[in-house]
């Protein structure tokens, strides 16, 4: 079926030129750039990918997500600069789509746009409370500890002995095991240096993963909560064993066996002595944060399942109980932005779109030649190979409309580039992110680290401006 729509492309479109612009340079960014340039040979389509970043350093939440101790993941940007730097695409770092450039003046000026600007804000728990110093989101301690510069003046106290982090997902994986492990270990990594520094004097020793539901529901991924019962000096423990012991595991298939049967094994095992701990609580909720002015207690709420139409949630139980922490980190969902003209379904946190083509509404009719991929498509899920397929569907729809919509003879980005001039932006080209990527891992290697991130825009274009001219790239 698909190969149909490819073909039937190939026949109409020869020797013919579609300018596209995508916007956001994260994993799905990257892949749907990939997808596009690789149909050439089949369509003889003469393709040109403009991407926009509105940071200097591309690579989304490779760089700004990914944990610090999950470097071999990171080795995917390696692919990711192979395409940046094919010749039909060009790069425009330190671009915001929505305020340097408009949405209107990206559709007048190409004949598809994407967009792949990935779900960068969190979601709220809702309790009273919420707002108290000592209170994060994980989008926002995970982007302090990485260098992500929207997060890096983010004050993170660590002078608590016990941290609460709420959710069971694996980025609540993530910040457990950065929060708790031995700061020692993470040294060699590209973590920041203040939150290195911040990390070494921590006072945490003690990590509650909360869950509202039970060990089966639990969204970790097997791999991820083995991983922290690995980590040296920490202790993986489970509050209220019984329940968890009470589970029949083969009555699960999948991730949720496999987390019980493990999960077993640790209520069964004699605990072990250990400096640091985590600790898995399940069946209960945050309903309220209380202090003075700080995070001093979380009132929690125990729950019970209850499974209706085949789905199981939890309900409170009305029995209640405080415990004393500094630190509340909620990690219930990353949830993705509106961009000004783009349709945006509130109720999902995407662009709203149809398998990749934008709709006007949920369920409406398509914007020709405006298209979505990744994160802000089908929303916070999956790993960034997902990113792969989810773009391959959009740029399939996308060759398959390639009719639709004027075309553009001339090249956009010398428009876009007078735009952008025109309004002051200081536009970064791959070449300048290529060379901030020496600076930084040269800086690493002086400090025995992997690397040592600009954490600031500033700091950015500063270590470019210093640089010696050199010739603008392609
Ligand atoms: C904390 C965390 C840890 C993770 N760890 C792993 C892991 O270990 N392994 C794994 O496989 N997956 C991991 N993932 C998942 C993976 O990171 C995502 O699947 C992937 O990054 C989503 O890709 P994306 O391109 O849709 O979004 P993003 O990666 O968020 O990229 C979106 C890009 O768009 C840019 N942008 C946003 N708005 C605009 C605008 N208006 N104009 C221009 N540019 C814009 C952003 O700056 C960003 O660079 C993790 C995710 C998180 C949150």
């Amino acid at each position: 079926m698909l190969a149909s729509c490819v073909m039937s492309g190939a026949t109409t479109s020869r020797g013919r030129r579609l300018r596209v612009a995508v916007v956001g340079a994260g994993p799905a960014g990257y892949y749907t750039t990939d997808f596009l340039l690789r149909q050439r040979a089949v369509l003889d389509l003469s393709i040109e990918v403009d991407l926009f970043e509105r940071l200097p350093s591309p690579h989304g939440l490779v760089r700004s997500g990914v944990a610090p101790d999950h470097q071999s993941i990171k080795k995917v940007t390696k692919a990711f600069d192979r395409i940046a730097s094919d010749p039909r695409t060009r790069y425009f770092g330190n671009v915001t789509v929505g305020t340097d450039l408009t949405h209107a003046e990206l559709m007048q000026h190409y004949d598809q746009v994407v967009y792949t600007t990935g779900a960068a804000t969190d979601r709220k728990l809702g309790v009273e409370g919420e707002e108290l110093a000592g209170s994060h989101a994980a989008t926002a301690f995970v982007g302090w500890y990485n260098g992500h510069p929207d997060f890096t003046s983010e004050r993170v106290d660590l002078s608590t002995p016990r941290a609460v982090v709420v959710g069971l997902g694996n980025v609540a994986m993530d910040v457990a095991r950065v929060l708790i492990q031995m700061p020692a270990s993470l040294a060699s990594t590209d973590i920041t240096d203040y939150a290195l520094e911040a990390l070494s004097k921590s006072q945490v020793r003690e990590v509650v993963l909360l869950g509202r539901r039970g060990p089966a529901e639990a969204a970790f991924s097997p791999r991820e909560i083995q991983d922290i019962d690995e980590l040296e000096g920490v202790e993986l423990t489970i509050d209220q064993p019984e329940s968890t012991l009470a589970l029949d595991a083969t009555s699960f298939s999948g991730d949720a066996r496999k987390n019980v049967e493990f999960l077993q094994s640790v209520a069964l095992r004699t605990q072990r002595e250990a400096p640091r701990r985590v600790r898995l609580r399940f069946l209960s909720s945050p309903v309220a944060l209380e202090g003075t002015g700080q995070v001093e207690r979380i009132k929690l709420e125990r729950n019970r399942l209850v499974e209706r139409q085949g789905r199981v949630s939890a309900a409170g139980t009305g029995e209640y109980e405080l415990m004393k922490t500094g630190l509340v980190l909620r990690s219930i969902g990353y949830f993705g932005s509106a961009l000004p003209g783009v349709p945006f379904d509130t109720t999902l946190g995407v662009i709203c779109n149809d398998r990749g083509r934008v709709t006007a509404t949920p369920g409406g009719a398509i914007i020709p030649r405006l298209y979505v991929a990744g994160w802000i498509k089908r929303g916070p899920v999956g790993l960034i190979g997902t990113n792969k397929t989810d773009a391959k569907e959009t740029v399939d729809h996308m060759l398959a409309d390639v009719e639709s919509g004027p075309r553009h003879n001339a090249s956009p980005a010398e428009v876009i580039t007078k735009l952008l001039n025109d309004r002051g932006v200081r536009v970064v080209s791959y070449a300048d992110w290529r060379h901030l990527d020496e600076l930084e891992v040269a800086a690493g290697i002086q400090r025995g680290k992997v690397r040592e991130k600009f954490w600031s825009v500033a700091s950015m274009l500063q270590a470019l401006d210093a640089r010696a001219p050199v010739a603008a790239d392609g």
